[in-house]
């Protein structure tokens, strides 16, 4: 779609990209929570939690543009006009995403059409989601005994236009976290065990991580699809996949409301 501008007419306002971390409140980045107090707009993601829109001035619009699997929203290219109409019209325009703008939240193409429009901008990180799970969930991403690196993909696979790359998600030293992958867990399965990764591997399955609805799923690649079908599983959710969830055994600490505190966030064990 074509964006229209407004020709010989200079814009008024600037776009922040802003992430708003994974859910908790209290993990939003001090620059994010000054940039929203002084916002005329905000177009908000669905993943953004009410917490955190909660903090937004009542002077400021909120528009909800969120994207959900399987939900109707606005189409891409509607938000990417609304973006620059809006900066052409109002000061202050954030746009708000869940986790990192930049991690699988498509900010990358919203940038490119601002910076198209000839808009001004700044981009504000927030806490990905696989760093938020790991940290409330005790499972540290890398750990010298166990992985050594560890790699974010999304688990959209065959919807992406890139194939996957099973043979360097298999290597069992390195932590594999999948964004978006619910949904799929037989192909990631079927991908890492055809690629030589043991089905013994832990997994675990994390539900609305860092909220107080927090769930945790822990099993084995060889039952992924088992978790990722529990009905208690409510979206969104991420994988980590790999030795170090065995971790959360002794490092969680995390208690979300509603478990007894003996359960801490793991609630679920499949062996
Ligand atoms: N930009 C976001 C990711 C957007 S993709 C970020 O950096 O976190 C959306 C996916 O992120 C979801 O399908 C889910 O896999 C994951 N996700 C986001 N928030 C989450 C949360 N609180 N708990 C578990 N997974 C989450």
């Amino acid at each position: 779609m074509e964006i229209v501008t407004l020709p010989g007419q200079a814009a008024g306002g600037k776009v922040w990209l802003v992430g708003a971390g994974p859910g908790d409140v209290d993990l939003l980045t001090v620059k994010a929570y000054r940039v929203l107090q002084s916002a005329d707009v905000v177009l908000y993601d669905a993943l953004v939690s009410e917490d955190i829109m909660a903090l937004i001035p009542n002077k400021a619009e909120k528009i909800a543009v969120g994207k959900r699997a399987g939900k109707h929203s606005a189409a891409q290219s509607e938000i990417n006009q609304l973006l620059v109409t809006k900066a052409y019209t109002r000061k202050n325009v954030v746009r708000l995403k869940g986790g990192d703008p930049f991690i699988f939240g498509r900010g990358g193409e919203e940038l490119q059409t601002i910076v198209e429009a000839g808009l001004s901008f700044e981009v504000i990180p927030g806490i990905t989601a696989a760093s938020g799970t790991a940290a409330y969930t005790g499972i540290p991403l890398t750990h010298r005994d166990y992985a050594q690196g560890v790699s974010f993909i999304t688990g959209h696979c065959q919807l992406e236009s890139r194939p996957m790359d099973w043979q360097g998600y298999a290597n069992p030293n390195n932590t594999l976290v999948v964004y978006m992958g619910i949904l799929n867990a037989n192909i990631i399965k079927a991908g890492l065990l055809g690629a030589g990764r043991s089905a013994d591997t832990p997994v675990a399955i994390v539900s609305k991580a860092t909220t107080h609805e927090q769930r945790t799923f822990v099993g084995t690649l060889d039952n992924i699809e088992q978790l990722a079908a529990d009905p208690e599983l409510v979206m969104p959710a991420l994988m980590v996949i790999g030795e170090v969830v065995e971790l959360a055994d002794s490092l969680n600490w995390f208690k979300p409301q509603g478990l007894p505190s003996s359960d801490l966030s793991l609630n679920k064990k499949i062996k």
